[in-house]
């Protein structure tokens, strides 16, 4: 379900392993539907394309996050659905979600449920500064407001149409992570190593893995955590989990996706199993062998801002000139119109080592005109 550039890089794995596949997405030129075997031109909610989906297809499962739980509560009455509506209807509400990590134990930033004018008066002054963030349907930093005062606080719930909203305090962060898992029905799980993420703009920018990006003990922390958050909710497919490492040394979770990541991307090119595979693995019931990463991988993501460097009208950036770098990985979505802030591709740098890694992905980053970091 979807047709966005997760569905089109699951399409290619399942077809890399003879499955065929089929693709519910109302776009008729979606990145996914152009790759599928089938393609169902259908919103999640028609009930006669959610009939086709189920018709054309032995097992189900979703590349786009808020596609409705009922959806896929209806579709699992006829096929084996991964991951659950209940579990997709927890990682679509903030609020839910933060629930859940506490039930896990797992400890998550200080923060307020905001759904009435009560709530907002009663809000501790501790949590600010703050960032509200809407309860659903917020991704790449859309639907948030950073607030420092009461005052701007209730401006930016005014600002958002007073729907419901989680206000998390500020924190101060040394780095941010994610760990990406993969359960089956069977109980048995498996991870990627930890992934050290770099946002610009709340939107990640670039993902770092490889030994000694985040400090050690945090990192075992961090998989602790995932596979305790996937756990407790018997989850079944692949599970990203995001982490703020903070200035003191501490670790708290800030959000999951019920699905592959684009912080896990780089393990198509530096591990021998892919965070794709394995979401084929869950779905088709196949073992879940425990992937592992055979290079330093350092992943840039080519939003469609550089379509735009050199003149208004886009035009494609120089691909070649980091082709000719030794392991770079070009990995384009096949969009059919770049925009500022779309992600259109990304490109992996694979090395033996750390050092080679980095450096390359940081050549890389200077020829397409891409900040440092
Ligand atoms: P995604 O596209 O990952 O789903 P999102 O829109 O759901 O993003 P968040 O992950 O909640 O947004 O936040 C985006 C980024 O904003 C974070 O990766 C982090 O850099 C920053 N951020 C979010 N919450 C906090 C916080 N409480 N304190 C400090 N920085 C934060
Ligand atoms: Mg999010
Ligand atoms: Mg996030």
């Amino acid at each position: 379900m979807g047709g966005g550039q997760l569905g089109r890089m699951f399409v290619h794995a399942a077809q890399r392993m003879g499955y065929q596949t089929a693709v519910l997405e109302a776009d008729g030129e979606s990145p996914a539907g152009r790759v599928s075997h089938h393609h169902v031109r259908s919103g999640y909610t028609d009930a006669r394309g959610l009939a086709q989906l189920a018709e054309l297809s032995q097992a189900i499962t979703t590349e786009f996050e808020n596609v409705p739980a009922a959806a896929l509560q209806q579709l699992a009455k006829h096929r084996p659905v991964a991951p659950a509506g209940e579990a997709v209807a927890i990682a679509q509400d903030r609020a839910l979600e933060k629930a859940h990590f506490v039930r896990c134990g797992v400890p998550c930033a200080p923060h307020a449920v905001i759904e009435t004018r009560e709530q907002l008066a009663a809000v501790p002054a501790d949590l600010l500064p703050g960032i509200l963030k809407t309860a659903r349907l917020g991704y790449d930093g859309k639907g948030q407001v950073r607030v420092a005062t009461p005052s701007e606080l209730a401006t930016a719930w005014e600002g958002v149409g007073r729907v419901p909203c989680v206000l998390e305090k500020l924190l101060p962060l040394a780095f941010e992570c994610s760990v990406v898992v993969a359960r089956g029905r069977d109980g048995v799980m498996v991870q990627l190593p930890v992934q050290r993420n770099l946002h610009r703009d709340g939107i990640l920018a670039v993902t770092e893995v490889y030994e000694g990006n985040v400090p050690p003990a945090l990192g075992a922390k961090a998989v602790a955590a995932t596979r305790a958050i996937a756990e407790g909710i018997g989850y079944v497919g692949v599970l990203c989990v995001e982490f703020f490492g903070l200035a003191d040394g501490s670790l708290v979770v800030n959000e999951m996706a019920p699905r592959p990541h684009n912080s896990g991307h780089w393990s198509m090119d530096g591990a021998d199993i892919s965070q794709f595979e394995l979401q084929v693995r869950t779905l088709a019931g196949l073992p879940l062998a425990a992937p592992r990463q055979h290079s330093a991988a350092v992943m840039l993501n080519l939003l469609g801002d550089l379509w735009f460097r050199s003149a208004a009208t886009p035009s494609e950036p120089d691909w070649a000139s980091v082709l000719a770098l030794p392991g770079a990985q070009l990995h384009l979505y096949g969009k059919r119109e770049a925009r500022a802030g779309r992600k259109m591709g990304h490109l992996t740098m694979v090395a033996a080592d750390a050092e080679t890694a980095r450096a390359g992905a940081l050549r890389a980053a200077a020829l397409l005109g891409l900040p440092a970091f």
